[in-house]
């Protein structure tokens, strides 16, 4: 067989992998409306990958599947991945099987973490339950996610900076975690991850894009389109909480001026209501127990000050997200994060911004809404992440051994000449 169709093969192959990776179990037929592919060669495809342990059909009888489509599924048993979320004030581990079942969940509660040091051993302790938890299993670990606080290279596994960890600043994650685990490792913005998480979420089928939004202590976001994640050349994509939303505006902890994270993010708002509380206004907020909960509460009971500030801190969301729509024109926007805790009313605020500034096509088929994701959500997208990774790499791994055998056996014939991709796969 000439190297360019078995490059053809290895490229259906993996589009195959990613689709179902992208997408959960799907019917032949549904395969073939997405994949660019003949019914014979997927069938032939099909019966390799099924042969090879990678895929499954499971209520495939022979030729004949009865009156109801059988799905081709990615088999469950290659193996387990796990992603950890480092989170304040809870360090979250969970555990899938290759079809994306969850398997095991481990917490740890981190009230008062500031340092490398002791993020360092909420992680050990988080793998340390994980491995209590899936006992024999663990043996079947292939990959563990990390979701980093800060600014990632994924590429390398360094974690560059996190503003609010001392110390943590151009440290080799991946390769820590492969010393202490024994296991490939890979990391992610937080954000990033969350967002992958929200994609995925979307089953049947990954939404053409997706912009997440994360409004916590933090501000961040995570851009999604065709299963792929956006991160950009120099790691910093979608850092929104630092898009200046004012000039000369309150500072921020980046050391700029006016960045949403400045307006909306959590400190920020903890010190309007210490104004506020300061001026002698009334109102039911207090800054010494601040909570996104107590600011949700007291807007829902009609609270003039709280009322304001969720007009205000809406605006700003919405003139973030207008930004981000005029350059991404995403499918669907995901809010998350405790502000998101005072519902419908501050989205409607922000979705008043969009159709102000946007264009109305860009709006038109636009979904906004707020994140139904439980806590573990970030970890997941981690653990997504790194199942893609390592069984992309399976696949490719035994398309390159597979590769290897044909330029060998080409050899054997004298067949070394200059074929097409020959000197590539070689
Ligand atoms: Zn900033």
């Amino acid at each position: 067989m000439p190297p360019s169709i078995l490059r053809h093969q290895e490229w259906i192959g993996g589009q195959l992998i990613s689709f179902l990776l992208a997408r959960g179990p799907a019917t032949r037929g549904e395969i073939l409306e997405n994949l660019p592919i003949r019914p014979a060669t997927l069938y032939g495809l099909i019966q390799k990958l099924v042969r090879h342990g990678v895929l499954e059909e499971p209520e495939r009888r022979g030729t004949h599947t009865g009156r109801r489509a059988s799905p081709v599924r990615l088999r469950p048993d290659q193996g387990c991945f796990i992603g950890i979320d480092l989170d304040f004030p809870c360090t979250v581990g969970v555990c899938l099987d290759a079809g994306g079942e969850v398997v095991a969940v481990a917490r740890r509660n981190s009230p008062t973490l500031k340092t490398r040091r002791q993020a360092q051993r909420e992680i050990e302790e988080v793998v340390a339950e994980l491995r209590r938890r899936l006992g024999p299993r663990w043996k079947k670990v292939r990959g563990i996610g990390f979701a980093d606080p800060g600014v990632v290279d994924v590429q390398r596994g360094v974690s560059i900076r996190a503003v609010n960890l001392e110390g943590w600043e151009r440290l080799p994650t991946a390769r820590w975690l492969e010393q202490i685990t024994g296991i490939t490792a890979s990391i992610y913005p937080d954000t990033a991850a969350r967002a992958y998480a929200e994609a995925a979420a979307h089953r049947p089928a990954f939404p053409a894009s997706l912009l997440h939004l994360q409004f916590d202590a933090g501000i961040g976001g995570g851009f999604v389109r065709g299963g792929e994640l956006m991160l950009g050349d120099a790691h910093c994509a979608m850092e929104i909480g630092h898009l200046v939303i004012r000039e000369g505006g309150p500072l921020c902890q980046c050391g700029n001026r006016g960045c949403l994270e400045a307006f909306a993010g959590f400190g920020a708002l903890r010190r309007r209501v210490e104004e506020l509380n300061e001026q002698g206004v009334q109102t039911a907020l207090r800054a010494a127990d601040f909570s996104f909960q107590q600011l949700a509460a007291c807007h829902q009971e009609g609270d003039k000050a709280a009322h304001a500030l969720v007009q205000e801190v809406g605006f700003y969301m919405g003139t973030a997200m207008a930004m981000a729509v005029t350059i991404l024109n995403p499918g669907v926007i995901v809010l998350g994060g405790g502000l998101t805790l005072i519902g419908d009313s501050l989205l409607a605020v922000a979705h008043n911004v969009l159709t102000l500034r946007c264009l109305p096509d860009a709006l038109k088929n636009l979904v906004v809404k707020r994140s139904k994701m439980p806590e573990h959500a970030t970890a997941l997208g981690a653990a997504l992440l790194v199942r893609r990774r390592c069984l992309m790499e399976k696949i490719a791994f035994r398309q390159a051994a597979r590769n290897k055998k044909m330029v060998r056996f080409r050899e054997s014939r004298g067949l070394v000449g200059p074929s097409r991709g020959g000197d590539e796969l070689r």
